[in-house]
């Protein structure tokens, strides 16, 4: 049967295009459908804004630093709409590289909603139809607001990056890596800040003293964190919203912003017409080539919920091309995967954390925690964490976890040697490089 492409991506995040530019470059006929904007989550609203405004809330801090150093230096206030503009201006640059990938790659690209209709057929929102030999649904998620009076008033991190202004104070409903990314984020650009997170302790799965570090700090900074509290009900008052807390408390703050989860994009794709099957929380199902139940249709990045992250939706992108296209099936490979969360102080992390190892089998930690030399000097009583995780029986390090300035960089590095199995003794025979903080992973002799 000839088909109108060999493949039809649904989705131009980093996931679809990745998949659809690579799929081309090798000689098929590949289509793409977005119904937003080029470069997804990643590019428009996740990884690319939140880090360049990590970048601006750091600076207040490092004035301050500054003056400690001998420098005469005054922070003056921060011009959201002077950096929104420049933001922006750097999205739209940005999806004009996606949308130029695309094109200069061959992928013939729709700016419009699409759904399947059987299983080689897609449908754009215009009623036109494309057949195709493979369908790649890379359609991601978008976050989901709880059910509770009010909601509807409270923003999400979609809509941070358009506020008209930063408000004077904001509530954050979340512990995720989002809510206590933006928490920081809002803190150092002079929002007050409060989070409520109903579990005990934030950053749940993470190492257990990464966390509490990580929470101490952020404490430290001037974040009001509640732990053990969540939202019942919010409701427009003048000049912000009167929020009633799981404890009975009331106050008043000018915004509320809900980080309390994602949901997969597959509302009205026509996956049931299609025969693919989804999960318990809308996530399509699919093995380890990507492939969901029905054959000629894959699934890649964070409409799969595996492990929602940017390099992890590529991977999964080019693992199908490379399965479909070339002819080598090849599984993505999803175990020990290096992240940061770009917390102020940042974490990084990879393998096990001290919890999940202690259950699986015998261990040593090692571990230190310190003032670092730069902010120690300025006065600040910051601290930074180092800490690996290692087995008793094989002196692997099952997990490598840093809270630091940096620490994302630093765990891109480490994960090379945890991923290729490095004992504590390689650890040991690296010669450190001093005086940084991170030579106290090759120098920490005794368990703890
Ligand atoms: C605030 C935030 C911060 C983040 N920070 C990081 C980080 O620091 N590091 C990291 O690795 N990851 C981070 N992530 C996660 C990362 O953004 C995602 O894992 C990644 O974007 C997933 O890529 P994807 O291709 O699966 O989907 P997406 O990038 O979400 O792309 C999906 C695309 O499909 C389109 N679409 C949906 N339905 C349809 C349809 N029916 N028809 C046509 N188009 C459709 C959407 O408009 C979207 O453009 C962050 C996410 C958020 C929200």
């Amino acid at each position: 049967m000839a088909f109108d492409y060999d493949l039809f991506v649904i989705g131009g995040g980093s996931g679809g295009v990745r998949a659809a530019r690579v799929a081309a470059q090798g000689g098929a006929k590949v289509a793409l459908a977005e119904e937003d904007r080029y470069g997804g989550t990643c590019v428009i609203r996740g990884c690319v804004p939140k880090k360049l405004m990590v970048f601006a809330s750091e600076y207040h801090a490092a004035m301050a630093d500054a003056q400690s150093y001998g420098w005469t230096v005054h922070a003056g206030g921060f011009d959201w709409d002077a950096f929104k503009t420049k933001l922006h201006t750097e999205l739209d640059r940005l999806e004009g590289v996606y949308r130029g990938i695309l094109r200069n790659n061959g992928v013939e690209s729709f700016d419009a909603r699409a759904r399947l209709v059987d299983p080689h057929t897609v449908e754009l929102a215009d009623g036109t139809r494309k057949s195709a030999r493979h369908i790649l649904i890379a359609t991601g998620g978008r976050p989901v607001k709880p059910d509770l009076p009010g909601a509807e008033h409270a923003i999400t991190s979609n809509d941070i990056f358009h506020l008209e202004t930063l408000p004077k104070s904001i509530l954050i409903i979340g512990g995720g890596y989002i809510a206590c990314e933006f928490a920081c984020i809002l803190n150092g650009l002079g929002v007050q800040v409060t989070q409520f997170y109903r579990g005990a302790q934030i950053l749940r799965g993470f190492d257990g003293e990464a966390r509490g570090l990580v929470s101490d700090e952020m404490i430290q900074s001037g974040i009001d964190l509640h732990l053990g509290t969540n939202i019942e009900a919010m409701e427009p008052a003048e000049d912000g919203y009167r929020v009633t807390a799981t404890n009975g408390t009331e106050a008043m703050y000018q915004q509320v912003m809900f980080a309390t989860g994602r949901a997969p994009n597959t509302e009205d794709l026509g996956l049931e017409a299609a025969g693919v099957a989804t999960g318990r929380k809308g996530e399509i199902v699919v093995d380890e080539y990507s492939q969901t139940g029905v054959p000629s249709v894959y699934a890649i990045g964070d409409v799969t919920d595996r492990v929602n992250l940017t390099p992890v939706a590529i991977r999964e992108g080019m693992a199908f091309v490379e399965t479909v296209f070339n002819g080598n099936p090849t599984p993505v490979d999803h175990d020990l995967i290096p992240t940061a969360i770009f917390t102020q102080p940042e974490m990084g992390t990879v393998g096990l954390s001290e919890e999940a190892a202690r259950d699986q089998e015998p261990i040593d930690v090692y571990c230190t925690s310190f003032k670092p030399m730069q902010t120690a000097f300025a006065g600040r009583p910051d601290r930074v964490l180092m800490k690996l995780v290692v087995s008793r029986e094989t002196r692997k390090v099952l997990g490598c976890h840093i809270v630091a300035p940096g620490a994302g960089e630093m765990i891109q590095l480490a994960g090379i040697a945890v991923k290729m199995g490095a004992t504590k003794e390689d650890f040991d025979r690296t010669v450190a490089v001093h005086p940084t903080m991170s030579e106290e992973l090759v120098t920490m002799k005794t368990p703890i």
